[in-house]
């Protein structure tokens, strides 16, 4: 079943891809993992995906360690300061980073293992109170004193759009952070590179792919609902 929906997943990128006049290549398939067994995970890497996401930092370590070490561990979700030790060693990709007392306490981290983490700005693009982010008009801001800090590096931007049933309606908002992140490209600050758009989800990875997303995000669409109250 796993592998029915991954194949349905890679065809709607293929064609968003074709759409969009874009190389397959240049989108990276993160599969959303938070709340599925191993087992699941593991049924997934043996079709070929290497990129997982999670969404806690204690769900992402016990993961990491039951299951091959070529995959790529994306953190995607909330990162607190006090749970940042506990991840800087195995997240391949903090997506969620979006203040610098944040930044901070990572390159203190990071510096004590003396590795440059790979970090991309949260931005609440939207503007909704209840997601977390930088507002598009602080992020520049941002990036400029996050690249001061030796041991950890701005590779781009993500943003979780709207929940909406069409996805039509969040295509604006996805052309405004790829607006946004060519203007930031344009600053040529030291130490910052804006290479990678992490955006879209299952309900508009396509559109996403469209206005120039460079990872997309997906949960649902390959592991089907999920379930908290179980979990
Ligand atoms: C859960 C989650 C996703 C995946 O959402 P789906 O709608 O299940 O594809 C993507 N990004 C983030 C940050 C998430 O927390």
């Amino acid at each position: 079943m796993l592998a029915e929906n991954l194949k349905q997943v890679e065809e709607n990128i293929e064609k968003a891809c074709i759409k969009a006049g874009r190389k397959r290549e240049e989108v990276t398939l993160v599969a959303v993992s938070k709340t599925k067994p191993v087992s699941m995970l593991s049924e997934i890497y043996h079709c070929g995906i290497r990129n997982f996401g999670e969404n806690k930092v204690q769900e992402l370590c016990e993961k990491k360690e039951e299951l091959p070490s070529d995959i790529r561990w994306h953190m995607i979700g909330h990162l607190q300061r006090n749970k940042v030790k506990y991840v800087i060693r195995d997240a391949f990709l903090i997506h969620s980073v979006d203040s610098y007392r944040l930044a901070e306490e990572i390159n203190i981290q990071a510096k004590k293992i003396n590795r440059i983490v790979p970090v991309l700005i949260e931005v609440n693009i939207a503007g909704e109170m209840s997601k977390f982010g930088v507002s598009a008009d602080e992020t520049l801001q941002l990036a400029e004193e996050i690249a001061k800090l030796d041991n950890i590096k701005i590779e781009g931007l993500m943003t979780i759009a709207p929940y909406v049933e069409d996805p039509e309606e969040n295509r604006p908002y996805f052309q405004k952070i790829r607006k946004l992140s060519v203007d930031i490209a344009k600053e040529n600050i030291d130490n910052v590179s804006m290479s990678v758009l992490s955006m879209g989800m299952t309900g508009d990875y396509m559109t996403a792919i469209e206005e120039g997303a460079t990872i997309v995000r997906v949960g649902t669409g390959i592991f089907g609902a999920r379930n908290y109250t179980i979990s």
